[in-house]
């Protein structure tokens, strides 16, 4: 039997963000003046993500910074508004420092993360950021500079659990700490970032963390501080039910045990073996009830591997700060990139943007766009194709579901997307444009708009 309802992957959308895609008017007008693909961020979305985390800590009663890391998303309004609440900003480019410093950042609210040139290292020594230390090399090139350290590890172990660490091109390896704590007069505290969403991976580095910190207090280096990166994730999808059906659907796609569901046959990375499903669905879980704020109370409640007792009550016995990095989480709901339709020929829409402008398949992240303007007829599939003479170009691999037949002038809303999918990959290929961005407020209860880099915060006003 094959189910015919369509497969849709409806997208999770709070209720500011829907009021910006109700102001068909406003976003038409927008995208007419401004040109297809347009960003648009919502700073007033931040405070609440933040607050989100905070309240997380309020419960394990720990204190630290929150740093949003600012390589999610390029645009000052979104930092200048971050600047007015009390998060701080992870830079890891020189460009990034400079402009985090010009958005009203003040050094202490700053640190410095990933691999450092000269230049970026100068200014974070001289404006006095927190320099989270990626290598042995970086650490020598530090000393006797008199700037506050953490050291970034990784390849953390664990004897009491099995628990597959991948090997990162980032941090000082756990097995050479010696030799880095050998290299230090001061430490201001100990980090990791790992690049997955796995909560075992996690606990173990944690843990790592915390027997680095021992291990620096028995060397009479006081330590007070842990920095556990970012990656708590997004909820992208509003129903699970969807996601669970869709992944479903495409496994049986692939066994050609229905129609094909995406360009060519792709599989995300399931392939079909003499009739035998295999591979793994290399797929962001688009679905995730637990991610960000929840993720990280989740591995605060997780027992340590080795000793056994929640994280979190560790961090607070040792009274040792926590500090995070989230990109992603802190941006969820806070920016949609626009796409005109080009034309629509059956199943084949052409869209005014490209494969970099809004770069969710590139993130392995499934969800439906919304046409703007609310019209609703027969349910339609469709590929979206870019604006690129390029094969590669594909908006989506896979249908689309959307409530009615797209027409040309149309605009389609990618929602969510101000994390990593906005400008991360944007290239001037062909000499497209990059898409401008705006950011839009709620002031004397409508939507206004102007440039993104013309955004400066009121606060107190009727905003
Ligand atoms: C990218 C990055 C982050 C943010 O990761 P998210 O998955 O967006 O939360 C935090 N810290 C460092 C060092 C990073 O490189």
């Amino acid at each position: 039997m094959t189910d015919s309802r369509p497969l849709t992957l409806t997208p999770r959308i709070e209720p500011s963000l829907q009021s910006v895609l109700d102001e068909t008017e406003l976003l038409h007008q927008l995208a007419d003046g401004l040109g297809s693909p347009l960003n648009i961020v919502l700073p007033g979305a931040l405070a609440a993500n933040v607050e989100a985390f905070r309240a997380v800590y309020r419960r394990h009663h720990l204190r630290g910074h929150v740093y949003f890391a600012h390589k999610a998303n390029r645009s000052s309004a979104l930092l200048r508004e971050l600047a007015t609440t009390e998060a701080g900003v992870d830079v890891a480019s020189l460009g990034e420092l400079q402009h985090a410093l010009g958005a009203g950042f003040t050094p202490d609210r700053i640190v410095a993360t990933g691999p450092k040139n000269r230049d970026f290292l100068g200014l974070a020594v001289r404006t006095g950021v927190l320099i989270s230390v990626d290598s042995l090399d970086e650490l020598l090139l530090l000393q006797k500079s008199g700037a506050r350290v953490l050291l970034r590890l990784s390849g953390f172990t664990s004897t009491g659990v099995q628990t597959i660490s991948r090997r990162s091109r980032f941090g000082i390896p756990f097995d050479r700490l010696d030799e880095a704590l050998d290299r230090c007069e001061e430490i201001a505290g100990i980090a990791y970032h790992l690049d997955t969403i796995g909560p075992p991976e996690k606990a173990v580095a944690l843990e790592g963390c915390l027997a680095a910190i021992d291990e620096c207090r028995r060397r009479g280096l006081p330590v007070w501080s842990i920095d556990i990166g970012g990656g708590f994730g997004v909820n992208y999808l509003a129903d699970g039910a969807e996601w669970e059906r869709y992944t479903t659907e495409l496994g049986q796609a692939v066994l050609g045990r229905r129609a094909p569901m995406t360009w060519n046959d792709h599989g995300y990375g399931l392939r079909n073996e003499a009739g035998t499903l295999r591979g793994a669905l290399g797929l962001y879980p688009a679905y995730r009830p637990v991610s960000g704020p929840g993720y990280l109370d989740q591995l605060l409640a997780t027992p340590a591997p080795e000793q056994r007792r929640p994280l979190g009550e560790l961090l607070l016995d040792s009274m040792i700060d926590l500090d995070i990095e989230p990109g992603r989480a802190l941006l969820d709901q806070a920016g949609l990139v626009l796409a005109r339709v080009v034309s629509a020929d059956g199943e084949i829409v052409r869209l005014d943007i490209n494969a970099g402008d809004v770069s969710l398949e590139e993130h392995g992240v499934l969800m439906d766009p919304v046409l703007v303007g609310d019209r609703r007829e027969d349910p339609t599939e469709v590929f979206l194709l870019g604006n690129l003479c390029l094969e590669s170009d594909l908006i989506t691999r896979r249908k689309v579901t959307l409530p009615a037949r797209p027409r040309p002038g149309d605009l389609l809303a990618f929602v969510n997307t101000a994390g990593y999918f906005m400008d991360f990959s944007a290239t001037r290929a062909l000499h497209q444009s990059i898409a401008r961005t705006v950011a839009v407020s709620r002031r004397a209860n409508r939507w206004t708009w102007c440039l993104d880099d013309q955004y400066w915060p009121v606060h107190g006003g009727a905003s």
